[in-house]
């Protein structure tokens, strides 16, 4: 068990900017929406602007300094080695103890292949999930692989998870329960069981068969969430269909800057400016879920008959 506590506390002594934006999600301003039947949250969070906005295309990352390797991080920023990865502070959190977690390599944003890693980091941070941004879906550095780590209990997805894993297994691979959930933010497919090998397995087969069915080559578009707890591994996997909803990219005052990530489709909306922050309506936000993750099962998501 690492002293993930510890190393935070230290981190955030020695660099006053982080420090002031994990004290401020203390008093930031937050407010409850009612959303397809569920209370999610939404927070007015300036600092996140950057990260919201980021040009992720192709040409934009190939032209900016990556800012997880160890060149380009801010000189405050500290390290502590785990596994292959880099265990870093996020210094603008959206939720307390926000975590980014780098591989020491700049390879890209890419899952096949380390989700055994995901497994094993949500069992080694007691007391966090584990969340993965999709390169199409929310990782503003789709250059360099990376997961977010944060507190648990903050996200309205976990009580609904909590729920489910109450309710009868859709099917059984192995020993490893498939629940596939309509939630306030789309179609999700929980996994859950025991041995991290066996929901490692049956997390490529679910990928490999959304490649062939999708006749895409690029990674599908999904953010992975992973909680252990009570001995037991929770892999939820969120597919999505587009990144950003439409209103992301409108003029003038229909434009609403909402550029949904993991955390967001775990029902913590961020909206880095105020005047979206006070606008934006339930409604609002049923249309933007609506718009970038799948409400209906579409079938390259739950391939029964080739599991
Ligand atoms: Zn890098």
């Amino acid at each position: 068990m690492m002293d993930i506590r510890a190393f935070i506390d230290k981190q955030l002594a020695q660099w006053p900017e982080a420090q002031m934006c994990h004290d401020d999600l203390a008093r930031i301003r937050a407010k409850t929406l009612l959303v397809n039947g569920i209370k999610i949250k939404v927070q007015y969070n300036p600092a996140r602007e950057r990260s919201t906005t980021a040009k992720t295309d192709a040409a934009s990352v190939k032209n900016r300094p990556c800012f997880l390797c160890p060149a380009n991080r801010p000189k405050e920023q500290i390290a502590m080695p785990w596994e292959a990865y880099n265990i870093l502070v996020n210094p603008y959190p959206i939720l307390p103890r926000h975590l980014t977690v780098a591989t020491k390599k700049h390879v890209p944003q890419s899952i096949p292949g380390k989700i055994p890693d995901m497994l094993d980091l949500a069992k080694s941070l007691d007391g966090f999930i584990i969340l993965y941004n999709g390169p199409q879906c929310g990782a503003s550095a789709p250059d360099h692989f990376h997961f977010q780590a944060v507190e648990s209990g903050h996200t309205p997805i976990e009580r609904a998870v909590d729920y489910w894993i109450r309710t009868p297994a859709s099917s059984i691979l192995g020993k490893v329960a498939i629940r596939e959930k309509l939630s306030f933010s789309g179609i999700h497919l929980l996994m859950s069981g025991h041995n991290p090998k066996e929901i490692s397995d049956v997390f490529t087969k679910i990928y490999q068969t959304m490649i062939s069915r999708q006749y895409i080559t690029d990674e599908p578009k999904m953010n992975i969430i992973c909680r252990y707890t009570k001995k037991l591994w929770h892999l939820l996997l969120i597919p999505r269909t587009r990144h950003r909803p439409d209103r992301f990219y409108a003029e003038g005052d229909a434009q609403i800057l909402i550029s949904p990530g993991t955390i967001d489709m775990a029902g913590v909306i961020v909206t880095p400016r105020e005047s979206d922050f006070e606008q934006v309506t339930s409604t609002d936000i049923e249309r933007i879920y609506k718009e970038v993750a799948f409400f209906e099962l579409p079938p390259f998501i739950y391939p029964h008959d080739s599991l």
